[in-house]
C-alpha cells in the first residue's frame, strides 16, 4: 500500500488465498503507534482505526481481534499446586494502556490481513493468490519472478522484490541462503493452537486475591513461565482463544511435542492453573508444531531485493517482538523507497537498513537469551522483562514527542551506555546465581532502567503490579528531554486524558 501511495505499480503475491489462519497476533503500543504513524504519513486513513482497541470496534466490528490492555506473567513449577502468593512474587502484570478506548489488540489474522489485502487492492495493488514461486532471475540487474498459478507458468518482472514470505521464506530459499546462528539463543520448538471454551483464568480458583490488579488480567497477552519454556494465551473477541508453548528442545523432547495435541494435555496436567482454565477448551484448528523457533537469514537485502524483518529472521514470540520489529523495517524501506529511489545512494541505504535490522535482531535475541536462562529465577527474569518495557514505554513516548532521535533503535539498542550496559547485564544473567548474586543483579538492572524508566518500573511499593500513571510520565519530564506541558499536550493528543462529554 505505501509503495502503491508512492506512485509504484505493485503485484502482491500470495502462495495461498485469503482469510487464512496464521500465527503472529498479540500487538504493543510501539507497534500499534508505528502502525499509526505509517498511515499518517502515507495516507492510509483506511487503516488508522486499527491501531487502538476502541477506533477498531467502532470501524470494524466484524474483523475480529483481542482486547490487550497489558501484559501479564505467571510463574509456575511443572507438576505442583501453585503457592499462595500474597507478595506477588510469582508475578508481574505491566498495564500497557488506562482504558480500553486506547488499548492495544490482538490480531486476528484471517480477519485483519484479508481486511489488508482488500484495502491494498481498493487502492489499485494487482493482487495474485495460489501463485507457486519458483525462481528468481535476473539478479543483480532486472528481477524476474518465476512460478506457476492454476497449473500455468507466470513470470513478474519488477524493478524491486520485497520478501515478506516469513522466516525461511521465499528468497531465503531461491536464493539458497544459510542461515546464521542468533549468538548463545537456545534451540526452542513451538506447538499451538486455536481453541473455544478456554474460561477467563480470573474466573478460575488460580486467581485468588482481594487486590484489584491495573487491568482484568485475561484482557492482556497471559504468558505462563516455567523453567525451559512459557505458553502463551490471547482471548479474542469471537470466542476463540489462541493458545500455545514455546519452549527448550529438553522441554519439547520431554512432553514430545511431536505428538501435538497429546502433548499439549501432558504440559496442561502440569500445570494445575490451566488445566482448570482449559477445561472444556476445544481445538478449533490443527496443533502445529514447529520443530524450530528462530531464525536468521544470512543477508536481508541485495540489488534490487530487500527482506521484511520478519522474512529475515525470528526470535521468539515472548513479548510479542515481532510486528514492532517488522513496521520499523515497513517504515525504514519506505523511506528508502520515498527518498532513494533512482539515486546513487539506493544501495547503500539498503545495505544500512539491512545492517540495522540485523543488531535489533542479534539485541532482541540477547534478550530474549537472557529470559530463557532465568524462566527459574523469577525475580530476574521479571527485572529482564522490565529492561524491555522501559525501552518500549520511552520509545513510544519519545516518538509521540517527536524526538525520535531519542530512541531510533528497538530496545534502546543503540543507545550510548543503555545499549552496552544491557548486554553485559543479558550475559550475566546466563550465569549461575546464589540468591545474593540474583537480588544485586535485580538491583543492577534496576539502576541501568532509571535514566529511562518513564513508567514508575520496578518500584518496590507497586509489587510487581505496573499500572499506566501520568504522574510517572510527568515526573520523568526530563529524561525526555521535554517540559511537563509537552507531556500533558501529548497525553491529551494520544487520548490517555478521556474526552469529557
Ligand atoms: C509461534 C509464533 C507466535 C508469534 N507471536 C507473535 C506475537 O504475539 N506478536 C508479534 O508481534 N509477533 C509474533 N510472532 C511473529 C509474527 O508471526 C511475525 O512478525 C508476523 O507474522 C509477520 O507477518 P508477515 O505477514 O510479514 O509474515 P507471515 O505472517 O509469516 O505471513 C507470510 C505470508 O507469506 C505467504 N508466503 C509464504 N511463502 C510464500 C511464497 N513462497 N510465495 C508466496 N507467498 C508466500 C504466506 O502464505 C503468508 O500469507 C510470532 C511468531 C511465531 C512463530
Amino acid at each position: 500500500m505505501i509503495a502503491r501511495q508512492l506512485g509504484r505499480s505493485v503485484v502482491l503475491i500470495e502462495r495461498g488465498t485469503h482469510p487464512r489462519v496464521v500465527i503472529g497476533e498479540s500487538s504493543t503500543p510501539l507497534s500499534n503507534l508505528l502502525l499509526e504513524e505509517l498511515t499518517e504519513r502515507y495516507d492510509l486513513p483506511a487503516l488508522r482505526p486499527l491501531a487502538k482497541w476502541g477506533s477498531w470496534q467502532r470501524a470494524f466490528p466484524d474483523v475480529a481481534c483481542g482486547l490487550k490492555r497489558g501484559f501479564t506473567f505467571y510463574r509456575h513449577r511443572l507438576g505442583s499446586q501453585p503457592a499462595p502468593d500474597p507478595a506477588r512474587q510469582d508475578q508481574l502484570l505491566v498495564a500497557a494502556s488506562p482504558r480500553d478506548e486506547i488499548a492495544d489488540t490482538h490480531w486476528y489474522r484471517a480477519d485483519f490481513d484479508h481486511l489488508l489485502v482488500q484495502e491494498a487492492q481498493k487502492l489499485g495493488v494487482d493482487y495474485l493468490d495460489r501463485v507457486a514461486l519458483h525462481a528468481i532471475t535476473g539478479i543483480p540487474g532486472e528481477p524476474t519472478l518465476e512460478g506457476t498459478r492454476d497449473g500455468q507458468e507466470i513470470t513478474v518482472r519488477a524493478k524491486f522484490v520485497v520478501d515478506a514470505t516469513g522466516p525461511r521464506g521465499f528468497l531465503y530459499r531461491a536464493l539458497q541462503q544459510e542461515e546464521r546462528a542468533l549468538p548463545g539463543f537456545p534451540a526452542t520448538q513451538a506447538l499451538y493452537s486455536h481453541f473455544t471454551g478456554v474460561r477467563r483464568l480470573a474466573d478460575t480458583p488460580f486467581h485468588r486475591t482481594n487486590d484489584v490488579p491495573p487491568y482484568p488480567i485475561d484482557d492482556a497477552a497471559v504468558h505462563h513461565v516455567f523453567d525451559g519454556g512459557w505458553i502463551w494465551v490471547l482471548r479474542f473477541n469471537n470466542g476463540v482463544t489462541s493458545a500455545g508453548v514455546a519452549a527448550t528442545d529438553r522441554i519439547a523432547a520431554e512432553l514430545r511435542f511431536t505428538d501435538g495435541e497429546d502433548a499439549w494435555q501432558r504440559l496442561l496436567h502440569r500445570i494445575p492453573a490451566l488445566q482448570a482454565q482449559f477445561a472444556g477448551a476445544r481445538a478449533v484448528q490443527p496443533f502445529t508444531h514447529m520443530p524450530r523457533l528462530s531464525f536468521r537469514a544470512a543477508a536481508f537485502a541485495g540489488p534490487r531485493w530487500a527482506m521484511l524483518p520478519s522474512a529475515a529472521g525470528f526470535v521468539d514470540p515472548l513479548l510479542s517482538t515481532g510486528f514492532p520489529l517488522t513496521l520499523l523495517g515497513v517504515e525504514r524501506l519506505a523511506a528508502v523507497l520515498e527518498q532513494d529511489w533512482g539515486a546513487d545512494t539506493f544501495e547503500a541505504r539498503l545495505q544500512s537498513y539491512a545492517a540495522r535490522t540485523d543488531r535489533e535482531m542479534l539485541a532482541t535475541g540477547r534478550l530474549i537469551t537472557a529470559l530463557y536462562a532465568t524462566m527459574n529465577n523469577f525475580p530476574v527474569f521479571a527485572a529482564l522483562s522490565l529492561l524491555y518495557f522501559a525501552a518500549a514505554s520511552y520509545s513510544e513516548a519519545a516518538r509521540r514527542l517527536r524526538k525520535p532521535h531519542l530512541a531510533s533503535s528497538f530496545l534502546l539498542c543503540e543507545r550510548l551506555v543503555f545499549g552496552p550496559a544491557c548486554v553485559r547485564l543479558f550475559d550475566r544473567a546466563q550465569q549461575p546465581m546464589t540468591d545474593s548474586e540474583s537480588a544485586q543483579l535485580v538491583s543492577e538492572i534496576l539502576s541501568t532502567i532509571e535514566p529511562v524508566n518513564v513508567a514508575g518500573l520496578g518500584r518496590l511499593s507497586r509489587r510487581n503490579w505496573y499500572p499506566v500513571e501520568a504522574s510517572d510520565l510527568l515526573e520523568s519530564a526530563h529524561k525526555l528531554e521535554a517540559t511537563e506541558q509537552e507531556l500533558l499536550a501529548m497525553l491529551a493528543c494520544c487520548g490517555f486524558t478521556e474526552a469529557q462529554p
